[in-house]
């Protein structure tokens, strides 16, 4: 099975599955692409698959969970930037029947920091009185917007980002394993859309611009990326190139108060852009300002 990364993680699972302790409830955080859903998954097969080597990934069971297509794992995505209560209470209500094919049964909530205030009471009460033989897990890139009762029912673990060396030897391709900066899931993306790629150096030589050029073309910019469809996708490629800048500050020592600014003004307008429909032009001009 190809999972780049996070060895200690899997290892730990790998215990639990081998003493026969499975968590009833699991909170993958970290950042978005570095494989949290893969190892949610890698470790679902290994609680079901029917073959020794466990998860073999090709037995019907590892097969079905790979394809989002098993009927005793309930995987739950944000419909419109919003996990609702009905998906939640369709989810609780598959777990309390009897597995199909499996003894055990599984959900994967992804993004789960986009479950309303009621998705996540809900999630709460089936927290505190886990029917048997279930596990929940739970991912998410913002634990802390996560009701703190929640959190405090998990048991967390947090995902890092993966050593270029480890994604080069996935890759084969010096240049993607770089731009990934530690996340497998975008040099997956490079290697399947080579495209991505592309997009994402104009959006660097963009940033690059951007910080030389002074607040009138600033603000041109920041209007006219605001009409585009894709400002997540550049906001997400500024964040990584601001993350690496500081990177390197730090290893020379030097000072990294103002990158430090520009960083969270762009974390706040990823982070509220991936919940609800923000004024673009006006998160940007805040950016343009602080860079
Ligand atoms: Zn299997």
């Amino acid at each position: 099975m190809n999972i780049v990364g996070h060895e200690k993680q899997r290892g730990v699972l790998t215990t639990f599955f081998k003493k026969g302790s499975i968590p009833h409830a699991l909170l993958f955080s970290g950042q978005e692409k570095l494989g949290k859903r893969t190892v949610a998954l890698w470790f679902l097969k290994m609680i079901n698959c029917e073959n020794k080597n466990a998860p073999c990934g090709k037995c019907r069971n590892c097969y079905e969970i790979t394809e989002d297509i098993h009927p005793d794992i309930i995987n739950v995505y944000p419909h419109e930037k919003e996990i609702q209560l009905k998906q939640i209470e369709e989810l609780i209500g598959k777990m309390s029947m009897k597995g199909i094919r499996s003894s055990f049964k599984g959900a994967v909530i992804d993004r789960a920091h986009l479950m309303n205030t009621q998705a996540q009471n809900s999630v709460l009460k089936t927290l505190e009185e886990p029917s048997k033989n279930t596990i929940i897990i739970l991912i998410t890139e913002y634990p802390s917007m996560l009701l703190p009762t929640i959190t405090s029912r998990t048991l967390q673990m947090k995902f890092l980002p993966v050593p270029e060396e480890e994604i080069m030897s996935f890759t084969k391709d010096r240049l993607s394993a770089s731009f990934a900066l530690g996340k497998p899931g975008k040099a997956l993306d490079y290697l399947n859309f080579p495209e991505t790629k592309e997009k994402e150096k104009s959006s660097r030589e963009e940033l690059d611009r951007l910080i030389k050029e002074g607040l009138s073309y600033r603000f041109t910019k920041a209007k006219s990326i605001s009409k585009e469809d894709n400002m997540e996708e550049v906001l997400k490629c500024w964040l990584s190139c601001i993350r690496e800048r500081m990177r390197e500050k730090i290893k020379k020592k030097e000072k990294t108060d103002a990158l430090r600014e520009v960083l969270k003004e762009i974390e706040r307008a990823v982070f509220l852009s991936s919940k609800t429909n923000i004024n673009k032009q006006l998160a940007l001009e805040k950016i343009m300002i602080k860079l």
